[in-house]
Formats: C-alpha cells, sequence, structure tokens
C-alpha cells in the first residue's frame, strides 16, 4: 500500500528536530520505544482503512510525544483536594506552613548543624532542636521524636513494656485506617495485652483487678476515629496516672492527632491538649506530627525524663529516626504554635478548618460561572451546595464544619457522576471531589489557589 510505504521509519524519525527533541526530554530508549508505538497505531489504522494523515512525520511525532509527556508526568503531582476531608491521609495530610517548606527546602540544599553543637564544636544531638521547643510548648520534662505516631507507640510500649502486660480498656483497643491495629502493634512490640473492661464501660476496679507482677504499663488510646455513646464509662487520665502509680507501673497516653492548642478559639470541639494529657499525670504521651499539628509525618514522644531516656536508649529508636530534612520542618512548624493568634494565618490546616461558611459560600458564587463555563461542552450543570467539610485522619470523627462548594450535575445514566469524576482526575492537576446525591460535589474549604481550579477545569472540559 503507497500510504503505509510512505511512513517514515524509526531512524528517519530520530534524526529529525523533533526527534531529537524527544530524545533530549525523555532520553534515547524511551524516544525510540514511543516512536515505534506510535507509527505501529498509525501502520494498523491506515490497514483498517482509515485516512492517512497529511503530514505522517508530524503525526507520529506528535502521539509519541504526547505519550511520552503523559508517561513522564509525576504521580505526586500536586492534585486539588477538593474532597471536604481537610487531613486526608490519602493525599498526604497536612500542607506545610511556608516556614516549614523554607526550612525544610535549606536543610536539603545545604549541610546543617544536625548532630554537631555549634558552640564547642562537638557532637550533638539531632532530637535537641525540637527538644527545647516540645518542653515549651508541652510542658513535659523531656521529648524525643520518631518517625510517625505508630513508631511512637511501638518504640513507647517495646521500651516501657516488653515481656509483660500492658492494661488497656476494651473499648480503646482500635484499629487506624490500614495497618495500625493496637493489639498487632503491642505484639510487635513484645507487650501481652491484657484487655480489661467491657466494650462500653471499663471501671477502676477493672484495672486494678488485672494488676499483679506481670504488669509492665497502663496503655490509654484516643478513641480517634469513633465515638462510643449512651451507656458508657470510662477512667479519666488523671485516675489511671493514680492507678499506674498504685501498681508501680507508668501510663502511656496515645493521644493520636494531639494539638497544642485549644481548637475551641477556631470554633472547634475541645480535645484535650497534649499540654493537658502531660498535666494529668501520663509518663508518656504520644502524638502525630502531620495530624492537627499540620506538620511532616512524624510521632512525638513527650513525658517524664526517665522514661524519655529509656526509650531514647532503645536500639529500635535509630531505625525510627528522622532524618535533617522532617527535623527542620517540624521545628518551624512548631515555632508558630508559640503565637497562637497567627496560627490561622500561617498554618495552612488551621486556616482551612477556621474558613467559615458565608466565606466559602461567597467563593463558591463567585467560581460558579467560570466552573460552569469551562465545563459547557461536557452539559454539566454547576450550581452552589451547601455541604459539610471533616477533619480527618481520625481527629474529631464525628464533627462536621458548614461549608459550601460546587455541585456538578453530568448528563446520562447513573454512572455519569464517576466518569466526570475520572475526567476530573485526568487532567494536568488532578480535581478531587466526592460524589454524593448523584452528583460530583467539589468542598471549596480546602481550595487556595482558585486559578489552579479554574484552569483544571477548562483542561477537563476540551475535546
Ligand atoms: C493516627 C493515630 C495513630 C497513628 O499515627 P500516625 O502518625 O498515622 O502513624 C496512632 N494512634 C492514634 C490514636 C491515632 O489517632
Amino acid at each position: 500500500m503507497q500510504a503505509l510505504r510512505a511512513l517514515p521509519s524509526v531512524d528517519a524519525l530520530l534524526g529529525t528536530d523533533g526527534g531529537r527533541g524527544l530524545t533530549e526530554r525523555h532520553g534515547r530508549a524511551a524516544a525510540t520505544d514511543a516512536l515505534r508505538g506510535a507509527l505501529a497505531s498509525l501502520r494498523a489504522a491506515i490497514r483498517h482503512g482509515e485516512i492517512p494523515p497529511a503530514d505522517p512525520e508530524a503525526a507520529v511525532l506528535a502521539a509519541a510525544g504526547a505519550q511520552l509527556d503523559a508517561a513522564a508526568l509525576s504521580p505526586l503531582r500536586p492534585v486539588l483536594n477538593l474532597t471536604g476531608t481537610i487531613l486526608h491521609t490519602n493525599l498526604g495530610r497536612a500542607l506545610l506552613a511556608e516556614a516549614a517548606i523554607e526550612a525544610a527546602t535549606l536543610a536539603m540544599r545545604e549541610a546543617v548543624a544536625l548532630e554537631y553543637d555549634l558552640a564547642s564544636g562537638a557532637r550533638g544531638e539531632r532530637d535537641d532542636h525540637l527538644l527545647r521547643l516540645l518542653v515549651e510548648l508541652t510542658g513535659a520534662e523531656d521529648a524525643t521524636v520518631v518517625n510517625n505516631n505508630a513508631a511512637a507507640v511501638l518504640l513507647a510500649l517495646n521500651t516501657l513494656g516488653a515481656g509483660r502486660e500492658a492494661i488497656v480498656s476494651r473499648g480503646e483497643l482500635i484499629e487506624i485506617g490500614g495497618a495500625f491495629r493496637m493489639p498487632d502493634i503491642m505484639a510487635r512490640a513484645g507487650v501481652i495485652l491484657r484487655e480489661v473492661g467491657t466494650t462500653n464501660r471499663t471501671h477502676e476496679r477493672d484495672y486494678r483487678a488485672a494488676f499483679g507482677p506481670q504488669t509492665g504499663l497502663i496503655l490509654k488510646v484516643h478513641t480517634s476515629n469513633y465515638r462510643i455513646e449512651g451507656f458508657t464509662a470510662e477512667v479519666a487520665a488523671p485516675r489511671l496516672a493514680a492507678l499506674a502509680r498504685e501498681a508501680g507501673v507508668p501510663l502511656l497516653n496515645d493521644l493520636g492527632s494531639g494539638s497544642l492548642v485549644d481548637l475551641a478559639r477556631f470554633g472547634l470541639r475541645r480535645e484535650p491538649t497534649v499540654a493537658e494529657a502531660v498535666a494529668e499525670g501520663a509518663d508518656v504521651v504520644t502524638f502525630s506530627g502531620d495530624k492537627l499539628l499540620g506538620g511532616p509525618q512524624a510521632g512525638f514522644l513527650v513525658g517524664r525524663r526517665e522514661a524519655i531516656a529509656a526509650i531514647n536508649r532503645n536500639p529500635m529508636k535509630r531505625a525510627l529516626r528522622l532524618d535533617k530534612i522532617r527535623i527542620a520542618a517540624l521545628e518551624a512548624t512548631l515555632r508558630l504554635f508559640r503565637d497562637p493568634d497567627r496560627l490561622t494565618e500561617r498554618l495552612p490546616t488551621l486556616r482551612s478548618l477556621a474558613r467559615l461558611q458565608p466565606e466559602i459560600a461567597a467563593q463558591a458564587d463567585r467560581l460558579a460561572p467560570r466552573a460552569a463555563a469551562a465545563l459547557a461542552r461536557l452539559g454539566v450543570t454547576v450550581t452552589v451546595c451547601a455541604c459539610e467539610s471533616q477533619v480527618g485522619s481520625g481527629a474529631l470523627p464525628t464533627d462536621t464544619l458548614p461549608s459550601a462548594g460546587l455541585r456538578l450535575d453530568a448528563p446520562g445514566d447513573g454512572t455519569a457522576p464517576e466518569r466526570l469524576a475520572t475526567r476530573l482526575r485526568g487532567v494536568s492537576r488532578p480535581i478531587i471531589g466526592r460524589i454524593a446525591e448523584g452528583a460530583l460535589i467539589l468542598d471549596l474549604r480546602a481550595l487556595t489557589d482558585e486559578d489552579a481550579l479554574i484552569a483544571s477545569l477548562v483542561e477537563a472540559g476540551r475535546p
């Protein structure tokens, strides 16, 4: 066939300006593969009777280029989190403060005095940078930090109770999304689970009845992602601390999200702060760096000097430690908590959580016509809707925050919202919403860059 014979060879294509451009951007092997693939598709199309393009060389180069560009998009590229869940674990939880981003960037680019004491020129401790701030902000005697809160719990359990029993209420044996299940962590930490009480009610006498020579510690766990309501009883932390002293063992309090400030000042439900948990007498309190704290992934352990010293001596600590980048980002994040009045300006997580519904609704009103124009070709109708956001990551699980968003109604059958959602996820800066009531809802609470949203909608609306 004349048209097939007229197609250029892979070698000829690689020798053109366009081909050389592909090689420069993507490497010779990938460019060759993509050109071979694009040529094969065109050949097959011609054999099926399709009309060959006027300029086959340009067509093959364009097809190969598009395929290579798509493959080169990082799966970790920024997405727009319009799910309404602010701390979305699958979308990387907290967005960091500018100060933290700057500190992390500097630490990546330059050598830093990570384990080096600048005054004496002698070896220093890598956690010292954070320690002073943590002590100041929590009132604890000492502190240390590891990879995440799961690691903090594992390390604390292993240090304080290996080979002995950890007494814990049945109502607190939690599973946090994915692989964090308290009984499994306890087993891996080498402690023996001693559950006491019942699912809904646990009393002091239940703990006391479990005391014995095998008792290693008492564990209290924040039931982050669920709430037991109705006929319930639990032993408050100060009483647990007294019980632990009676038994001569430490009290470990896993706060989960843990907040350094009273969330009530941002219109959220009051949660015990880390400082309160410390003041209530726990020997060690553990909490996350990337939940309500709004920093990078990390796990903090704060508490009594001897307990933290023992934790630091545990050889597992070395396997769970942080690198300079995250330490730099954490230090900058913690520093912001010295000035709680300006936290909502500086910390994106709290900024999003503190936004008031009327402000978000005004934003939705402003954006709706532009969104409608961008998606007009798809026949999608855009209306402003009220919706409910949530904190996420197991923090304040039963609380929602009144919010506003764009409701996208796509024409077609029941699968239309799913197909629209797929289309919005397929653009260079994917939009991630949630499907509810047969429509795709874009909750605007976490939106900071309005132009980015419109640009993504315009891209999604193109043929
Ligand atoms: C989230 C959570 C954890 C795990 O923390 P990560 O930082 O995700 O490792 C452990 N315990 C509780 C109570 C939690 O809420």
